[in-house]
């Protein structure tokens, strides 16, 4: 792969992993910071009702890929439980923070990441695309595993409007990496996000199945882990050693 010059790499499952109990104390934290602002409300028919709206949003940014925000699904959540609270609210805004206050100390780099990086960094321009609705909360967990310093360019959908796989979010990381697409190694682990959508956009997947490979609960989140496989001509990995070999062909 001579004609690489830049690698990208997706976040949850692909760089780190989050132990699944983070998204049940995240419910927990907002559920109780609403509660503390004066809503009565019933904790586990409330996460109940804020799962459910959390899958609907979702799988309503699939149909056009446009990104989606916590403060909707927050809000309809509150909508089903009697109490009209608008997204914008800063009940809403606390108790999102709260939630998502939640996943950091449950994150944990893959090991040798790090070290890939950094042997990587200087030879390849570097990009993080991830798929997170509310982006600030992103970058202080790039941050707080120390992976902020080593990418050229992080790029969020929640600050894009757009999630993977629309192509908007892979021009956006070719523009950044200032190289040709087809110059550009994207390694992901979700197949439609990630394989399709680097392909779809002129980049050179790499499919990751380090996550898949070793049973490990997937990042917790509100869709879970998809049994999709990535098309068999995709070049796929299990271990950091695998895309080093891979580069140096
Ligand atoms: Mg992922």
């Amino acid at each position: 792969m001579n004609r690489i010059k830049a690698v990208g790499f997706d976040l949850f499952n692909t760089l780190i992993t989050v132990e699944p109990h983070a998204l049940d104390d995240a419910e927990n934290r907002l559920t109780r910071s609403l509660q503390q602002s004066g809503l009565a409300l019933e904790r586990e028919p409330f996460k109940q009702a804020l799962r459910e709206g959390a899958l609907r949003f979702i799988r309503e940014t699939r149909r056009d890929g446009r990104e989606t925000h916590n403060r909707f699904w927050v809000s309809a959540a509150l909508q089903s439980q009697g109490y009209i609270v608008p997204p914008d609210d800063s009940r809403i805004a606390t108790a999102v923070d709260a939630y998502l206050s939640a996943f950091l100390p449950y994150c944990h780099l893959i090991p040798g990441t790090s070290e890939m990086l950094s042997k990587l960094k200087g030879r390849y321009r570097l990009g993080l695309l991830s798929n997170f609705t509310h982006a600030p909360a992103a970058k202080e967990i790039i941050a707080g595993v120390g992976l902020a310093s080593l990418f050229d360019t992080v790029l969020i959908s929640g600050d894009l409007g757009y999630r993977k796989p629309h192509h908007l979010v892979f021009r956006r990381l070719i523009e950044q990496l200032r190289v040709e697409k087809d110059e550009i190694l994207y390694v992901g682990d979700d197949p439609e996000p990630d394989i399709t959508g680097a392909q779809r956009a002129g980049l050179q997947p790499v499919w990751t199945t380090y996550v898949r490979d070793r049973n490990i609960p997937p990042a917790p989140g509100v869709l879970s882990r998809s049994s999709e496989k990535a098309d068999c001509s995709v070049p796929r990995i299990s271990t950091w050693k695998e895309l080093m070999t891979l580069l140096e062909h």
